[in-house]
Order: C-alpha cells, then sequence, then structure tokens
C-alpha cells in the first residue's frame, strides 16, 4: 500500500473518532478566575500530590482557602490522564526540569556527569507526571521517625490517614483487609502489564518470597503493583480530591501564580507575595500559610524569605528570620536498570505501544495496555541472612523491553547511548533495583535571590560508600533470580552494560566491577524527600516539628514530601499524601 492512501485512512480514522468518542474533559469556566481577596483563612501554596489534599480538606468548613499553583490546568496536557503516557510527562511542558550540579561520586555516564529532576508543574504537581505506583513504605521506617524524635508518627499513628485516602477496587480477600481503606477518594487497583509477572512470581517464590500486600504489615515478598488509576484514567490528588471540591465558594484555585516569598512581621508568617501574569500581589492569611511546594519548590520558599542556615543567608544576603537546617538532609533513592534478555516475544516492546489495535482498546474502553503504567510486580528484599523488615532493596519488573525507545529515556553519554543501542533486544525485559534507605546526604541552596532562578541541587548520590555496597549485595540477589527455574526456563539472562570507559576495563562480575557499575550507571529514583525534615525541638537537622509547623515561627506549617524525616521503604506519593491528610487534621484539630 502506498503511502497517501494511508494518510487517508488515518485521516478518516481520525475524524470518525472525534465524532464518536467523548469530548474531552474543559476546566469549569472562570473557576480559576475568581478576583483575588485581601485576606484568607488559610493560603496553600503548591497545588500538587499534597497542596491539592490539604486545600481540599481545609475548604471542607466554611473558612475560606487559597490555593496558589506557579503552573496551569492540568487539562492543557491529555496525556497526564494516560497511564502508560506518564514517562512521556518528564521533560514536558509540565516539568520544572530541574537538574542537579555535576555529581563527584555518581552518575559518571551521564551527561555530565548531572543527574534529572523531573518534578511536575501544574495542578496535580508531580502526581500528574510520576508512575501512579501506590506503595505506603514499611511501618518499621514509621516507627523509626517516632523513636529518633518525630513523635506521633508510628505505624499506629499514620495508618489511619493512609486509609483515609484509598478506596480500593481489588480483590483484598487474601490480604488483611483491615489494613486498607475502602471510602477514601483515590481510586486504588492492582495492576499488571504483561504474562512476565506469573515467570517473576514464581521465580521469587522459589526463592522464598511469597505473594503478598506490600501495602501491609511486611513488605519482605512478591507484591503485584498497585496504582492509583480510576476506570483506566490517572486518579491523582488534582483529579480525585480537589477537581470534585471546585465549585466550593470557599475555595479559590489560582494557576500561574508564582509565590516568591513568605511575609513576615517578626516571627509570625502573615501572607505571601506572588506574581501573576507578571504582576506582584499580596494576599494575607488569618490563620495559616501552608508550604506544599515539594520538596524543591517549599525550601526555595523558605530560603527566599529568610528561614534558613545563617551563614548561607548571609552568603547570598538575605536577612534572617530563622536559623535552621532548611535545604540540608536532602534524600534520594537511587535506582539501576538492568536488561535481560529473553527467548521469547513476552515483553511490550516500543513498537506494540504503536500498535493501531492497543490504541483504539484504549480509546474505546479505556482498557489493554494504556491503562497500565508498565509494571509486572516487585520484591522487596532484606539483604542481611535474618531477613528482618524494613527492606533494602526493591526490585521493579517491567514488562517493557529494553530497546531503542526505551534506551532513549535516559541522560546517557551519547558515546554510551550508542554503545548500549547495539545490544537493545525486543526479547526483553527491564529490572529496577532501587536504594531505599540510601545514607548519602545533599542539598538545595540558591545562587541568587532572584525567585525565577533555579536552586542548587547536591545530591552528593554516592558520597556514602555503603551505598555502593548495598547495591553490589543486591545485585548478588538479582544474579540468584537468574538460577531460580522459573526465569531459566524462558532463558532469562543479564546483558552487560559497561561501555568503553565505562567499566568494561574491570573484571567482569568481580565485586570491583560492579562497584564501578553503580557509580556510573546508577540513577537518581524520583523519590526525593527532606529538605525540610521534621523532628523534635531539640532536633538541630529538624526544620519543622512533628506537628509540622516550622520551628520558632508562628502560622506557617509545611506539608509535602520535604518534610518526611528519612525514606520510606518504597515510592513517596503515597507517604506525601498521608502527610498531607495528617497536615489538615493537625490544623483542624488545632483551632
Ligand atoms: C517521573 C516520576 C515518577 C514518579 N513515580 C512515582 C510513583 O510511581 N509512585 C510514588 O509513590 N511516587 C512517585 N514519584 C514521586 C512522587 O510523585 C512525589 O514524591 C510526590 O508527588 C511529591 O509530592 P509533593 O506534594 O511533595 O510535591 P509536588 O507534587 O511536586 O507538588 C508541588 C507543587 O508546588 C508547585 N510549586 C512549586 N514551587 C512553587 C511556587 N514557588 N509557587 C507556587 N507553586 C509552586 C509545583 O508546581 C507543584 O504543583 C515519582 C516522581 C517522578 C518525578
Amino acid at each position: 500500500m502506498f503511502l497517501g492512501q494511508s494518510l487517508v485512512q488515518v485521516a478518516s480514522l481520525v475524524i470518525f473518532l472525534s465524532t464518536v468518542l467523548p469530548p474531552t474533559e474543559k476546566d469549569p469556566p472562570g473557576v480559576f478566575d475568581r478576583p483575588l481577596e485581601d485576606w484568607y483563612d488559610y493560603i496553600v501554596v503548591g497545588a500538587g500530590s499534597a497542596g491539592g489534599i490539604v486545600a481540599t480538606r481545609l475548604s471542607e468548613g466554611y473558612e475560606k482557602v487559597l490555593l496558589l499553583e506557579a503552573g496551569g490546568s492540568d487539562l492543557e496536557n491529555d496525556e497526564t490522564k494516560i497511564p502508560l503516557l506518564w514517562s512521556a510527562l518528564s521533560n514536558s511542558n509540565l516539568d520544572w526540569k530541574f537538574k542537579t550540579i555535576p555529581q563527584t561520586h555518581s552518575h559518571f555516564a551521564n551527561k555530565d556527569k548531572v543527574s534529572i529532576w523531573p518534578r511536575g508543574k501544574c495542578l496535580g504537581g508531580t502526581g500528574k507526571i510520576n508512575a501512579m505506583a501506590l506503595i505506603r513504605g514499611n511501618p518499621k521506617d514509621f516507627d523509626t521517625w517516632t523513636k529518633e524524635g518525630a513523635v506521633g508518627w508510628s505505624y499506629s499513628d499514620v495508618l489511619p490517614f493512609f486509609k483515609k485516602i484509598e478506596h480500593i477496587a481489588f480483590n483484598l480477600s487474601t490480604y488483611n483487609e483491615d489494613l486498607r481503606g475502602r471510602n477514601g477518594p483515590l481510586t486504588i487497583v492492582e495492576s499488571r502489564m504483561t504474562m512476565l509477572e506469573y515467570f517473576h512470581e514464581q521465580a521469587a517464590q522459589e526463592l522464598g518470597f511469597n505473594r503478598i500486600d506490600c501495602n501491609s504489615e511486611s513488605q519482605l515478598g512478591f507484591c503485584r503493583i498497585q496504582v492509583n488509576i480510576k476506570k483506566g484514567e490517572r486518579c491523582d490528588t488534582a483529579s480525585c480530591y480537589l477537581r470534585p471540591a471546585l465549585e466550593r465558594t470557599n475555595l479559590q484555585v489560582h494557576l500561574n501564580s508564582h509565590v516568591s516569598k513568605i511575609l513576615f512581621d517578626g516571627k509570625v508568617a502573615q501572607g505571601v507575595e506572588f506574581s501573576k501574569d507578571d504582576i506582584l500581589n499580596k494576599v494575607y492569611a488569618r490563620k495559616e500559610i501552608i508550604l506544599s511546594a515539594g520538596v524543591v519548590g517549599s525550601p526555595k520558599i523558605l530560603l527566599l524569605s529568610g528561614v534558613g542556615p545563617n551563614h548561607h543567608m548571609n552568603d547570598i544576603g538575605v536577612p534572617v528570620v530563622a536559623d535552621l537546617p532548611v535545604g540540608e538532609n536532602v534524600q534520594d533513592q537511587m535506582a539501576m536498570h538492568f536488561q535481560v534478555a529473553i527467548n521469547m516475544s513476552l515483553a511490550t516492546t516500543s513498537q506494540k505501544i504503536m500498535d493501531t489495535e492497543n490504541i483504539l482498546q484504549y480509546l474505546f474502553f479505556r482498557e489493554g495496555i494504556y491503562a497500565q503504567i508498565g509494571v509486572d510486580g516487585m520484591v522487596f528484599v532484606n539483604l542481611d541472612q535474618n531477613n528482618e523488615e524494613p527492606p533494602d532493596i526493591q526490585l521493579i519488573f517491567l514488562g517493557l523491553s529494553y530497546d531503542k525507545g526505551f534506551l532513549d529515556s535516559f541522560y546517557y553519554k551519547e558515546e554510551v547511548k550508542e554503545e548500549l543501542a547495539k545490544r537493545t533486544d525486543p526479547n526483553s525485559f527491564v529490572v529496577i533495583m532501587n536504594l531505599l534507605h540510601a545514607k548519602s546526604r545533599g542539598t538545595i541552596t540558591l545562587s541568587t535571590t532572584s525567585s525565577s532562578d533555579k536552586p542548587v541541587i547536591d545530591p552528593m548520590y554516592l558520597s556514602d560508600s555503603d551505598d555502593v555496597e548495598t547495591f553490589v549485595k543486591g545485585i548478588r540477589f538479582l544474579q540468584k533470580l537468574q538460577e531460580t527455574k522459573s526465569w531459566k526456563s524462558i532463558g532469562a539472562t543479564l546483558i552487560r552494560h559497561d561501555t568503553p570507559g565505562h567499566c568494561s576495563e574491570e573484571e567482569y562480575d568481580e565485586d570491583d566491577y560492579w562497584r564501578c557499575m553503580v557509580r556510573h550507571f546508577a540513577n537518581q529514583a524520583n523519590h526525593q524527600t527532606s529538605s525540610c525534615r521534621m523532628g523534635s525541638d531539640d532536633d538541630t537537622t529538624a526544620v519543622v516539628d512533628p506537628q509540622l509547623r516550622v520551628k520558632g515561627i508562628k502560622n506557617l506549617r509545611v506539608a509535602d514530601a520535604s518534610v518526611m524525616r528519612n525514606n520510606p521503604s518504597g515510592n513517596t506519593n503515597g507517604p506525601t499524601m498521608m502527610i498531607a491528610e495528617r497536615a489538615a487534621d493537625f490544623i483542624k484539630n488545632s483551632k
């Protein structure tokens, strides 16, 4: 068939679809353009995973709430709704596109040794561009927060708030139903990309890891992935909390409103300054200001406002309001990707993704591969012999093949990509190894006092060599999977990824070879936390107290991923949403 004829067919299909498919959702007219008032009861900064919840909950009563978001409407980009397209949203018009400074201990195979930090900039924030995996973290993680002085954050304290978020829409009969929520706004379903899930579950079982609910008491086992997806579309805090509340007259949401600083009267937070359409505005809060601008945004606003380490404030010339370790203790997990070749075509290739049948299946029924996030289950492992909670690594099995399309998603140097392209194979799948409790700590600082300049992000990945050793132990565990009958039945074999100048000179499979590979190829994990960490009053690493109030300041709280005491075992959206629910509860009970 010549090209002209196929174009005619595609065009007629598009015309037909536009007449039969429901129209795309539009913002209610005028809802984001209500005139600004001078005073509100609460001002929430940032409409991301946390801010969407905080504003929704605080506006359940009669108090006036203003929610300020730097980005625009999430409906400007339809791709945010389609689960499989989540990775295409990084580096899109909805991304702040942060980059770290060149790293000295890691990221050696990346361009300029930098790490890319996507963060969502729109209604929904990073929850609008993330992969939608819901993992709460390990009960022991939260017990440790409390033991270290963040009193009130033990597992039994936080469990009701995790449940409050969830509307579990999958069969819980083989799990502990009492630990899961049924009536929350966020629909959670179990998801699977391909039949490979069966082989991973069997392989894990051979190594003693049975199927469990990883959002329950124990995480040590094989788990199906749980995702916040409703009727085949992303269900994040913007679409499932905030949008249903948008018509409330006491809730006002201002988009494209970039907050530059908090306005203080002495040690009392009074209002915020923000720019919209090049106009500088000031608004004031009768009761409280809640910063939910995320792990980069919240410390940045605090530093610009004079809340930060004395020495840094002096360096950049901002008068000090409170000397607090803002932007210190930055943590992330780290992720390393492995290509596993198999002897049959079971994974989803880039070509299969473009298949018209798959596209139509999603457009008509909201089903098929586009309604999945690409994951075929995961295993949490504690690498010590005694195998106690919490786990140290998480292996995520992707049902995607390591092909050219997949390789393109990395920020590797061109020569590295060229080498790896020779090894791509549609008959393969990918395993991501997440280092859950990295010991390395980094910083977020300012280089200027202009709010439009990006902050300086230096996570100092792998500056603690224990992190490298944990990865090496994790790789030895991964190699055990290769020896299972289940993986052998599909010929699952790890493919080498060293390239000239990037560990190819090391003796293959020696510990030093893997240490080198970790420093060259491990990347950030998108689970950044703790830039405004919580802790007791006498904890010199803490920015907020256990009720999330900025220490020494009145009427100012932080509620988002930045307050996490430490990174929990798993991903960070679940804990962030729990923190937001807790923050709203603290505020309502502090009246
Ligand atoms: C690519 C990717 C995939 C991920 N996948 C998962 C996953 O599958 N599961 C999981 O649990 N976690 C995942 N995460 C992490 C998770 O999404 C985040 O931890 C979580 O969304 C953080 O929420 P937050 O409320 O702290 O910040 P955000 O959601 O980033 O919200 C901050 C909001 O504040 C706004 N803002 C910032 N500065 C200002 C300002 N000056 N003025 C006004 N507004 C401002 C931002 O635009 C944004 O809307 C992923 C992250 C990424 C980047």
